[in-house]
């Protein structure tokens, strides 16, 4: 068995993917798999980080597209309807009406930003400030999302790196705490394999790198392999690559969601 599914793609609604949606569907059609879920960017509160997302109000459209998809493809594709929720402290109540105001299949928690307002990207650009604060500030934030209920996968977990400069071994420690808190609040991970193409990587891999992935195995974290889909190409992109190196690595499973159900199946 191989991967069946690919549950982080983009929608044209969050104004930086390409689309129609069906074009993801007919992408992971050719490609074999099963399954495929969207996950589009969260809506924000008062304009927060609205360039990159679609609007409140559009909300219900989003979902109502998605689910039309899920009509349309019923015999040949499973389409679930998922969330990529931007975690951002003070905005525990908006989120909380989110993932309860729909039927998701999964959300997927990110983090984007560093402060309440959503200015300080988690990566900033040629950043020049200190590195372990960064880091800290960033996986605290993980941690705090991974803790929070609201979300059933942590997606690219080490998404700082593309700042430029990877964690380093000195910043093993940070991890190793944050896997320890995703262990205990029983979400699954995401393997990002958007990594692979990001030129600001000095080396492509995936978000996390294959290191992390490992230590995650050893907590027995469930895995999820997503491309973080902003074009219809980018579906399914490097996923037998991964799966032979998960295999390598110990990895005998992969989960995938149903109205917030994990399940998991054998790679
Ligand atoms: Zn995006
Ligand atoms: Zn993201």
């Amino acid at each position: 068995m191989s991967i069946v599914g690919d549950y982080h793609m983009h929608t044209p609604r969050c104004k930086h993917a390409t689309g129609p949606i069906a074009a993801y569907a007919e992408a992971a059609l050719k490609l074999g798999l099963s399954e495929i879920g969207f996950s589009d960017h969260s809506p924000l509160p008062d304009g927060r980080g609205a360039n990159v997302r679609m609007a409140p109000q559009e909300l219900p459209a989003y979902v109502e597209e998605v689910l039309a998809l899920r009509e349309q493809y019923r015999s040949r594709l499973t389409i679930r309807l998922g969330l990529e929720l931007d975690f951002v402290i003070g905005l525990e109540s908006f989120n909380e009406k989110l993932v309860t105001a729909y039927p998701w299949d999964y959300v997927l928690g990110s983090v984007h930003y560093l402060d309440p307002d959503c200015r300080l990207s988690s990566w900033p650009a040629n950043y020049r400030g200190n590195h372990d604060e960064l880091f800290e500030r960033y996986f605290a934030l993980v941690r705090q999302m991974a803790r929070s209920g609201l979300v059933d996968v942590v997606a690219h977990l080490d998404v700082v790196k593309r700042c430029g400069t990877p964690p380093g071994p000195q910043h093993r420690k940070l991890i190793e705490t944050t896997l320890d808190e995703i262990a205990h609040a029983g979400v699954a991970l995401e393997i990002n394999t958007s990594g692979y193409r990001h030129p600001e990587l000095r080396t492509p891999e995936p978000y996390p790198s294959f290191n992390i992935i490992a230590a995650a195995l050893q907590r027995d974290i469930p895995l999820q392999v997503n491309s973080d889909a902003h074009d219809p190409s980018h579906v399914g992109m490097q996923f037998q690559m991964v799966t032979e190196q998960l295999r390598r690595t110990g990895c005998r499973s992969l989960v995938r969601f149903e109205r917030r159900e994990r399940l998991t199946y054998p790679i």
